[in-house]
């Protein structure tokens, strides 16, 4: 197993020493939010503490400094995905927004009556009922891709799917539910070659993998930093810039204004256009910090720790009598979603919680998918690098000793 300095890794996030319940927090939901490193915390503190002026308005010494962190996070999420143009980052509340934004703007301007909007089966509700609602607004047709039993997009049963009627090509990098990583490039390619536009949603996947938008050749990325070990409450979306200049504003106020008379509103420029408002300055600045963890060597050897511990949290779970995964195969992240023959979800997660044990059970805000895999819910463990081969050796027993009515 690859070398790593797992308690030097995991001593940088305070909130896992916690006791719960008298036992060591085990935190294994991951997939709805990750835990923050001291220096994103300290971040946090050293905006409120030392840097706290409105951006872009002051002139004043403490807004220039915040102005000029603010607009260098910018700068490292750029870098970070490999963006051509440092304004082509928009800020935004989460990945939620980043997606309404699209709607309300690129996809009222571009859908009218008979179109198609095409997304997966797998989708979070997120990346199924803006569309749902500008589909039903405009006369248009969502159009609904099938994953097969690996857990995958299906990219057989779907490329035809993907036709000239196809205006919004918009799927997950990886379910949240799932846990495998999409066959995005082909189902893109095809989206280009209809004009269609494409949106990829990265909010699971950030954190994991590379994401670099050149090469993906998307339009449109979206993700949320409190799912990469950053401050809630601050999202992003990269669009190409030609488009991001076509696209009418999404809010109004604040600093996307250039020049406002009673009669009429002159816009600014990308990026500031569709960040209406006084922006949450302290994630922002915070997510600099992050980035800089992301970038490290450290976390680097996490990543490939984290492959080890998918491949042992695996085939622990596996050994579990009755347990039924949703999907074939190893997941490709470490996202481990399954039911218990004739035990119910919920049941299992409070049994856990009362062990110090953070599951997540239900529907995932995936209930389309639940539907499609006829299930009322199921019960995920999600890991992180700070994880270690003890925490699921602790949380297989415990669901043993649920299965085995041992307690
Ligand atoms: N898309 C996916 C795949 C997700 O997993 C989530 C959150 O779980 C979202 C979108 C929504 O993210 P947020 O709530 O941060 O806006």
């Amino acid at each position: 197993m690859t070398q790593f300095l797992l308690p030097e890794f995991r001593s940088q996030f305070p909130i896992l020493q916690q006791v719960i319940n008298g036992y060591p927090l085990i935190y294994c939901d991951n997939a709805a939010t990750t835990q923050k490193p001291i220096p994103v915390i300290q971040a946090v503190a050293s905006q409120l503490e030392h840097c706290n002026a409105n951006v872009h308005r002051g002139a004043h010494h403490l807004s220039a400094n915040a102005t000029t962190l603010y607009e260098q996070s910018r700068d490292k999420v750029a870098a970070f995905i490999n963006a051509p143009a440092r304004e082509q980052v928009i800020w935004t509340k989460g990945t939620t927004e980043s997606i309404n934004l699209l709607v309300a703007t690129i996809g009222m301007q571009r859908i009218s009556k008979g179109d198609e909007i095409v997304i997966s089966v797998a989708e979070h509700h997120a990346n199924i009922v803006p569309w749902q609602q500008l589909a039903q607004q405009c006369d248009a047709k969502l159009v609904i891709l099938p994953v097969d039993e690996s857990g995958r997009i299906d990219v057989e049963k779907s490329l035809p799917l993907v036709t000239e009627k196809c205006k919004f090509l918009s799927i997950n990098h990886a379910s949240n539910v799932l846990g495998k990583v999409n066959p995005i490039q082909s189902l893109f390619s095809k989206a280009k070659s209809v004009n269609a536009i494409t949106v990829l949603d990265a909010a699971q996947t950030v954190a994991h993998l590379k994401i670099d938008v050149q090469s993906l050749d998307v339009d449109f990325v979206v993700f949320s930093a409190h799912k990469m070990f950053g401050p809630a409450g601050l999202g992003i979306l990269y669009g190409r810039k030609a488009l991001l200049d076509a696209m009418p504003p999404y809010q109004f106020g604040g600093e996307m204004i250039k020049k406002v008379s009673f009669e009429c509103t002159q816009f600014n420029e990308i990026p500031h256009k569709f960040e209406a408002g006084t922006p949450n300055l302290t994630a922002v600045i915070a997510m600099g910090a992050c980035i800089d963890f992301l970038s490290s060597d450290q976390y680097q050897q996490a990543l490939q720790y984290e492959q080890d511990l998918i491949a042992y949290a695996y085939q622990k779970l596996n050994q579990v009598k009755g347990l039924r995964w949703l999907v074939t195969k190893s997941p490709d992240l470490p996202i481990f979603s399954f039911t218990l023959s004739s035990l119910h979800h919920q049941d299992l997660a409070s049994y856990l919680d009362s062990k110090g044990i953070a599951v997540r059970s239900g529907h995932h805000c995936a209930m389309p998918l639940m539907q499609y895999l006829q299930l009322s819910g199921c019960v995920r463990v999600s890991l992180a690098p700070y994880n270690s081969y003890q925490e699921i050796d602790t949380l297989v027993q415990c669901i043993n000793q649920f299965v085995n009515e041992d307690f």
